[in-house]
């Protein structure tokens, strides 16, 4: 999961975000995110569910994938945790609830947070390089990873967190304003507001503004079918390659990931594939052999790995951050296995922040952190050696 700033999510309400989102009261709040049900102007009107009589909030709004089953249960089908739903109640993400027999998001247009970053920190390093990426969330996660870096808004429930009205039409305006090239769907796991995800991308693809998924992958497939036709970029996290570590540590399961990593492949959009590696859970040498012997064999040497190095934090302060001798064996496992473009992050000044050409090894991208320092590519190939290089550019 791409890491959000603590400033960023208690007090980072963007000026453009603010002047588009609902005029003159919004901006009584521009420095902030507090925004109180008062405060800010309903551009969706309370509306009653028709069988229950409930009201709905401006945030709900019915899913788009579930199915209706017998006595009022349902069964969200958008990611693979298939939950069966019984009235008033909710799924295991905490964000959709059955209200009725109908299924609802509760997170439709309830940003939480929203920043202009670097396209380099979700990370991309092969999509628009050197370009703006206005990036969101909304709260919640299908997952409970113990090392989350955003836990307090991916693991908390939608109504204990301070958000903001914020239509899909608002956020393209909003990154319109900001010229970002692309709109990020991030800190969290966008899976969960796939609603929002889905139209707004949708929304930004006729406005010439690209959209990419920052995500775990856990997503059913039917879902990621439909999704891919509005995505230009995917950004999965491959938390490990065993199942046990993502049945441990994040409730969920590898093998869903592996089939949305060789959909979004198959699909010809572009991906991107970070591993954090953490001390004693996942670094174990065979399973990174295995990993890079996947990724080679299954979707090919140019997808980009990023190993990212690990610092303690949510409930496991007890391990220490990676060492630096430990990233740079996957680098060279992954070498071995003929993988082309392979990263080291979080370790600022790394020789494997920059890009370099498969064909002649010079750099034709060199970083320092999220920031490009020169780039030596032309029309997307190398400048030295004139050899493609993979990705979007
Ligand atoms: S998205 Fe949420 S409610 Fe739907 S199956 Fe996954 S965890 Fe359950």
């Amino acid at each position: 999961m791409e890491e959000l700033g603590r400033r960023t999510f208690l007090t980072g309400c963007i000026k453009g975000l603010c002047a588009c989102v609902a005029g003159s009261a919004v901006l009584r709040h521009s420095d902030s995110f507090a925004g109180t049900d008062t405060a800010i102007p309903l551009s969706v009107s309370p509306d009653k569910d028709q069988k229950s009589g409930k009201t709905l909030s401006r945030f709900t709004r019915e899913a788009m994938e579930y199915v209706a089953k017998d006595n009022g249960l349902v069964q969200c089908t958008l990611c693979p945790k298939m939950c069966i739903v019984a009235p008033d109640m909710r799924g295991i993400c905490g964000v959709r609830e059955n209200i009725g027999g109908t299924y609802y998001t509760l997170v439709h247009s309830r940003v939480c947070a929203a920043h202009v970053d670097p396209i380099e920190k979700k990370p991309l390093f092969h999509f628009k390089p050197g370009s703006s990426a206005f990036s969101l969330a909304t709260p919640g996660c299908n997952f409970t990873c113990t090392f989350c870096q955003n836990w307090q808004i991916s693991q908390a429930k939608p109504e204990d967190i301070r958000s903001q009205y914020v239509s899909p039409a608002d956020v393209v305006s909003a990154a319109k304003g900001e010229r970002c090239q692309s709109i990020a769907y991030t800190y969290t796991e966008p899976t969960i507001f796939y609603e929002m995800m889905y139209e707004t991308a949708k929304i930004g693809n006729e406005a010439g503004i690209d959209s990419v998924s920052i995500s775990n992958g856990y997503i059913a497939q039917p879902a990621l079918e439909k999704l891919l036709d509005h995505l230009k970029a995917i950004k999965i996290d491959l938390k490990a390659f065993t199942d046990s570590f993502y049945r441990t540590y994040c409730a969920g399961e590898l093998k869903p990931v592996l089939d949305a990593i060789k959909t979004i492949r198959a699909r010809e959009k572009w991906l991107e594939i970070v591993v954090l590696i953490i001390p004693t859970l996942n670094d174990n040498p065979k399973e990174i052999d295995e990993m890079a012997r996947w990724i080679a064999g299954e979707i090919g040497p140019d997808v980009p790995i990023h190993f990212s190095r690990f610092h303690p934090q949510y409930k496991l302060k007890n391990l220490p951050v990676t060492p630096m001798s430990t990233l740079n064996r996957c680098v060279e496992i992954c070498k071995e296995h003929g993988l082309r473009y392979i990263y080291v992050g979080n370790a600022p000044g790394h020789p494997n922040e920059n890009t370099y050409c498969p064909s002649c090894s010079k750099p034709v991208i060199s970083r320092y952190g999220y920031f490009i320092r020169s780039t030596d590519l032309k029309d997307g190939n190398c400048g030295a050696c004139g050899h493609k290089i993979a990705g979007v550019f």
